[in-house]
C-alpha cells in the first residue's frame, strides 16, 4: 500500500475529498499512454473491435482482421505493422489481450477470459455453481496439488465457449504467467496448491546460502508469477522426489538446466519485529544430493535469471519495486530447517565478520561463506576464484 495514497472519508463531509481528486488525477496522469498523441485510425479500429466483441466474437483472427481492417480504406491504417503497432497498444490499456508472441489470434473479452480462468480456480462454493462433477481423481489432485490435466481442463469448461478455444486460452494463460506448462496435457496452476513442505525433503542435501529479495508489499500472485515464468522461460522443472513433484504452497524446488543443482524458492511472510521494514521476502536457496557440491557459477546465473524475472513481474507496481533489495539469512541451513535465523541486508554486511543481533543467541556471520554464492567477491583465494570464473565461462 502506498500510504501517501490512502484517505479516509466521512458520510455528508467534504473532507480529504478534495485531495481524493487531486491524487486520483495525478495518479491516472502518471500511466505511459497519458498525454500521448495517437492515430485517429486507432479510434476507429477500437469501434471496429467494440463491434466485433458486440456480435459475441470472443476471439478473432489476427489475419481475417487484418484482411478486413487493409481493404476498408476508411479506417486509414494501410500496413499490418501499424495494425500490430495498435494491438499492442489497446493490449497495454486493457481493450484487448494481445501478445506478440501468439501471432495469429487477439482475446476480444478479457472478461471472458477471465472468467475462463476463475473456473480453473475455483473452490467449494465455486463448484457448487458450475455444476460438474468433481469427485475424481483429476480434481483432488487439482484442487490439493494444483496440478490440471487436460481431461479436468475439458470439465470445468464444459457447457461453455472455453472448451472451443482451448488451445489459445492456454496459450494466453501460458503467456501470461498464470499456469504453467509441464507437458501437452498437464498445466501447474500454483494457486491452487495446499501442500505444505518439510525440511525432511532437503534432508541428504548440501544447501547454499539463502539469498533474499526483499519487499514492504508484496502481492501473493506474483510469488506464483515467478515460479510459472521460470518454468515457462528457464528450462526448469518441478524436481521429482519419491514419485511427487517437490511444489508445495509457499515453497517451490525445480530441477536446473543440467539436472543436479535444484533451486529452492520461497515466499516469506517475516512477522518478526527484527524484519519490520521488509515484512515480506522472496528467497532462493540452491541445493544438491550430496556429496555433490554446490558450484557457483549455477548460482550466479540463478540469481541474474531470477532477478530478472522478478523485476518484470514487478514492473508497474510502484510499491513492489523495491526488489533491488537484497538480504541473506545469517545461517546456512536447508530450508525449514530447526535453528532460528534472520535477514541481514546486504548493504548491513560490508566487513568480513557481521554481529547478529537479531538472533535470540548472538553470534558471528562469516559474510563471505553467506555471500560467496551470490556475489563475485574479490579478494578470494586464487584457487577458488579460478574455479569459478571457469565455470562462468562456462556456462557463458
Ligand atoms: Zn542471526
Amino acid at each position: 500500500m502506498d500510504k501517501s495514497r490512502v484517505f479516509s472519508f466521512k458520510k455528508e463531509s467534504k473532507k480529504n475529498v478534495k485531495d481524493f481528486k487531486k491524487c486520483f488525477a495525478s495518479t491516472v496522469k502518471l500511466q505511459s499512454h497519458w498525454g500521448a498523441k495517437l492515430p485517429i485510425s486507432w479510434t476507429k479500429l477500437e469501434s471496429v473491435l467494440r463491434k466485433l466483441k458486440e456480435k459475441s466474437h470472443k476471439v478473432f483472427s489476427v489475419l481475417n482482421l487484418s484482411r478486413f481492417v487493409l481493404k476498408t480504406n476508411e479506417l486509414g491504417i494501410n500496413n499490418e505493422e501499424d495494425l500490430l503497432d495498435a494491438l499492442m497498444f489497446f493490449n497495454d490499456t486493457g481493450v484487448i489481450l494481445y501478445r506478440i508472441e501468439i501471432k495469429d489470434i487477439i482475446i476480444l473479452d478479457v472478461q471472458w477470459f477471465v472468467d475462463a480462468f476463475k473456473r480453473i480456480i475455483f473452490d467449494e462454493e465455486h463448484i457448487k455453481d458450475m455444476d460438474v462433477s468433481s469427485d475424481t481423481e483429476e480434481f483432488k489432485t487439482l484442487r490439493k496439488h494444483g496440478l490440471l490435466s487436460s481431461n479436468a481442463l475439458n470439465v470445468v469448461w464444459q457447457n461453455s465457449e472455453f472448451g472451443k478455444h482451448k488451445k489459445d486460452l492456454v496459450s494466453y494463460m501460458k503467456h501470461l504467467d498464470m499456469l504453467a506448462e509441464l507437458s501437452e496435457e498437464k498445466w501447474y496452476v500454483p494457486c491452487m496448491n495446499k501442500q505444505k513442505f518439510e525440511c525432511k525433503f532437503l534432508d541428504n542435501c548440501n544447501v547454499s546460502s539463502r539469498l533474499c529479495f526483499l519487499f514492504e508489499f508484496l502481492p501473493f500472485v506474483i510469488y506464483h508469477r515467478l515460479v510459472v515464468a521460470c518454468i515457462n522461460n528457464m528450462w526448469m522443472k518441478p524436481w521429482e522426489s519419491t514419485g511427487r513433484m517437490s511444489i508445495f504452497h509457499t515453497v517451490t524446488i525445480l530441477t536446473c538446466k543440467d539436472d543436479y543443482h535444484r533451486v529452492l524458492i520461497a515466499i516469506c511472510d517475516n512477522k518478526e519485529p527484527t524484519h519490520n521494514d521488509f515484512p515480506y521476502s522472496i528467497e532462493i536457496q540452491s541445493n544438491v544430493t550430496k556429496p555433490r557440491e554446490i558450484d557457483i557459477g549455477v548460482t550466479l546465473k540463478l540469481k541474474e535469471d531470477i532477478f530478472r524475472n522478478l523485476t518484470n513481474l514487478t514492473r508497474g507496481l510502484p510499491s513492489c519495486e523495491t526488489s533491488s533489495q537484497l538480504g541473506y539469512r545469517c545461517r546456512i541451513q536447508p530450508f525449514g530447517g530447526n535453528q532460528e535465523s534472520h535477514i541481514i541486508k546486504e548493504e548491513e554486511m560490508l566487513a568480513s565478520n557481521y554481529d547478529c543481533a537479531k538472533c535470540s543467541q548472538p553470534h558471528i556471520v562469516d559474510v563471505d561463506s553467506i555471500c560467496r554464492f551470490w556475489k563475485v567477491i574479490l579478494f578470494v583465494n586464487l584457487k577458488r576464484r579460478s574455479t569459478y570464473m571457469h565455470s562462468l565461462s562456462l556456462k557463458q
